[in-house]
């Protein structure tokens, strides 16, 4: 089962899906139909059982899904019942914010090293996170275990930070710079351009006012 081969926009969506159960059962709710999931992650109720379709039959005719039972499984395949720890590289102001944000309340990721070349932050501790400097990363990210990074440099520097990521083992890359980095096919890249994000909202906006275009 943990192997199982998902489609990416299935994948992408189990996030979603783990936030809105864990809501339900905090709100002590033990089981929920895919009409009433679909309701509330805006996602339509013939693609949720198609995506649940892929982990096996988890949901009953008539019963819906069991909330434990489905959270206990997302939590596995999220792997979010260990704790991750991640690397920042960069710490400007955008990896400052980074630094500042609470991964660990809704999941079990935290940012346990932050690397930089400024020596007017390396060395100190940032947001309760220590900064290292560049030289110390390959010992640093060996050392905590840590296969994934978060990657909040200058765009110009991207790419040579990237070939040093991967020449020690990094093998996930959250890239928050404009720059498509390059990496071996071992090597897992998401990017997230939040220039690029808003303006595609903003165009999505002028063309097509509010009207959702994105959904299944
Ligand atoms: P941003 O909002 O994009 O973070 P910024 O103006 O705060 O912008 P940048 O110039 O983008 O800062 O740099 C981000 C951080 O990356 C800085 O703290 C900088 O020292 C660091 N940095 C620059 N080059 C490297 C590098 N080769 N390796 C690691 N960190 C670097």
């Amino acid at each position: 089962m943990a192997n199982t081969k998902i489609p990416h926009a299935t994948a992408k969506r189990l996030p979603i899906y783990y936030r809105y159960l864990h809501f339900l059962s905090d709100a002590g709710k033990q089981r929920v139909s895919s009409t009433e999931l679909a309701d509330a992650v805006k996602v339509d109720s013939a693609t949720i059982r198609r995506d649940f379709s892929y982990f096996g039959a988890l949901g009953k005719r008539g019963y819906g899904y069991d909330v434990e039972n489905l959270l206990a499984f997302f939590r596995k395949t999220l792997k979010q019942d260990k704790l991750t720890n991640v690397a920042l590289i960069g710490v400007g102001n955008l990896g400052h914010a980074l630094l500042n944000y609470n991964f660990h309340q809704s999941n079990n990721v935290r940012i346990s090293a932050a690397f930089d070349i400024n020596e007017d932050i390396t060395g100190t501790i940032q947001s309760g996170v220590p900064v290292y400097h560049m030289n110390d990363m390959k010992e640093q990210l060996t050392v905590q275990q840590i296969e994934i990074v978060i990657l909040t440099v200058p765009a110009p520097v991207a790419q040579e930070v990237t070939n040093e990521l991967v020449e020690v083992g990094v093998k996930g890359i959250l890239n928050f710079t404009p720059l498509r980095i390059t990496v071996p096919n071992t090597v897992r890249v998401q990017n997230v351009d939040l220039t690029n994000e808003l303006q595609t909202l903003i165009y999505f906006l002028d063309k097509f006012g509010s009207h959702n275009e994105n959904d299944a």
